[in-house]
């Protein structure tokens, strides 16, 4: 079985968000468990692109509507990924220092019509083709329905809908940069009367899967508008749960982190590290630490923080510390508390993957009050570095984190409100003083199996399934 994923992101040649993590991980546990997985993504103006050589194994010209480009396949050379990589080298377009921007369309439109054309020329085509969120859901459409793509009608597709609050939406005006087709089956790209990728790739593809089996059942009923197309297409739809790459999350041997631990050692690795944390961020390390990691967005909860760490801040005695970047208002809300709290609490605004690693290994809490998970991977990383999760039970953190009252490991709330967050720390700082509980907690957590090995039998299967 010969399977490829096309994607957007990929750790660690270009991150945004989880999606990175998951296509950085699930083709490598694949390639352990028997079947060749390589991964198909955009070659980026990036640190990972500057930092190592490239060899070109293909160069052709693609068409998007009235305009050609010319376009390069090229290959990781000292390629350590545990998978094979091949990068789409359109200059004009995808060689930018940002993976996501106003100009999509054109940009993931060249990407796929550049991906279809290079497998059409493969002597040993693909057994699937595993498409990921929207920047790549016209595969599914254009596969069996592009009078170019012909041969490719019988290679079953598979779509992961990693979120499907994004659905690469553009304007019928546009239809003529898709290569041509039957006109009568413009219906499969449309979605109330706008031309919708993930739409057409969730009636397009064989199978469709979402990153957790709670998220599928929640997106039935929330959807941003594809709620009845997804009841609809309900029976070819699977929730499958993401892993965690355990060899890059992996306390014993992080290089990112201050100090690595075991099992044995977790105490004091864990207090170097938030020793750490609280030196760098002027904490103080004696009093619990909580965390927040992640995009500054609606769906993150994020703009309840400021009013959730002030409330919290005037009634506990605690340490708050947030690594992100997202939405202005909210970003500038957040550094604006910095001097009214100096001692409690510090927010780097930003984007450091380093840092992550360590606020994972260092700090006691993580805060996740997100409005939509469509899996979380922070608190799955949280768990194996011996972090405690505070969760909004929702999507994939229902499914992965269970409340200490219910004979569990985290806390969880069951709404997103300053305060129903705020009461939720309040019980994090009792259970933090119940010492004994806490250490043994710690260890629990850091044995929880979360890496890719069931989920990537899981994806096996499905794929079995289709041949
Ligand atoms: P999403 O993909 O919706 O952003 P996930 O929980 O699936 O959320 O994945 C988030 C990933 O991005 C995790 O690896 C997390 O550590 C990382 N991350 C998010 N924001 C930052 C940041 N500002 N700096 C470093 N890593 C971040």
């Amino acid at each position: 079985m010969n399977i490829i994923h096309v994607s957007a992101e990929c750790y660690p040649i270009a991150k945004v968000g989880g999606l990175a993590d998951v296509v950085g991980a699930l083709p490598k546990y694949q390639n352990q468990l028997g079947v060749r997985s390589s991964v198909i993504m955009p070659f980026y103006d990036n640190k990972f692109t500057k930092s190592n050589s490239f060899t070109n194994t293909y160069a052709a010209k693609l068409q998007l509507g009235d305009t050609t480009y010319n376009y390069k396949i090229l290959t990781l050379d000292n390629n350590t990924l545990g998978f094979d990589l091949f990068l789409v080298d359109v200059p004009e377009l995808l060689f930018k220092d940002y993976v996501y921007s106003f100009d999509d369309t054109d940009r993931f439109l060249a990407f796929q019509i550049a991906v279809l054309d290079w497998i059409l020329q493969l002597k040993e085509k693909p057994t699937i083709v595993h498409c990921h969120d929207h920047h790549t859901g016209l595969i599914p459409f254009m596969m069996p329905h592009s009078h170019d793509y012909d041969k490719l009608k019988d290679i079953p597709t598979v779509l992961t809908i990693h979120n499907a609050q994004y659905q690469g939406w553009f304007s019928h005006d546009n239809v003529y940069k898709i290569p041509p087709f039957d006109f009568d089956k413009v219906g499969l790209l449309d979605w109330s009367h706008t031309i919708n990728p993930l739409a057409a790739a969730i009636k397009c593809a064989w199978k469709v899967t979402t990153v957790s089996p709670s998220y599928m059942e929640e997106l039935k009923t929330a959807a941003n508008g594809l709620e009845s197309l997804l009841s609809h297409e309900s029976a070819k739809c699977i929730g499958i749960l993401n892993g965690i790459d355990t060899n890059v999350w992996n306390p014993e041997t992080d290089d990112f982190i201050i100090k690595t631990y075991t099992e044995k050692t977790i105490e004091s690795g864990r207090k170097a590290n938030k020793k750490w944390l609280c030196d760098e961020f002027d904490l103080d390390a004696e009093k619990p630490l909580f965390a927040f990691i992640g995009r500054l967005v609606g769906e993150k909860g994020a703009d309840l923080l400021p009013q959730i760490f002030e409330e919290a801040l005037q009634k506990y005695d605690i340490s708050i510390l947030l690594l992100g970047s997202g939405s202005e208002d909210i970003q500038n809300h957040l550094r604006s508390l910095e001097d009214k709290y100096i001692g409690n609490y510090s927010a780097f605004i930003g984007y450091d993957e380093k840092l992550s690693h360590i606020i994972y290994a260092g700090a006691d809490f993580l805060l996740m009050p997100s409005r939509v998970e469509p899996c979380g991977l922070n608190q799955m990383y949280a768990l194996r570095y011996g972090t405690v999760p505070i969760v909004n039970k929702i999507g994939g953190l229902k499914d992965t984190v269970v409340d200490i009252t219910e004979n569990g490991f985290g806390i969880c709330h069951e709404e997103v409100s300053v305060k129903s967050v705020v009461k939720a720390i309040e019980r994090a700082i009792e259970f933090y003083k119940d010492t004994q509980n806490f250490k043994k907690n710690r260890k629990l957590i850091s044995q929880i199996d979360h890496s890719w090995n069931a989920s990537a039998k899981q994806y096996i299967t499905l794929y079995e399934s289709l041949i």
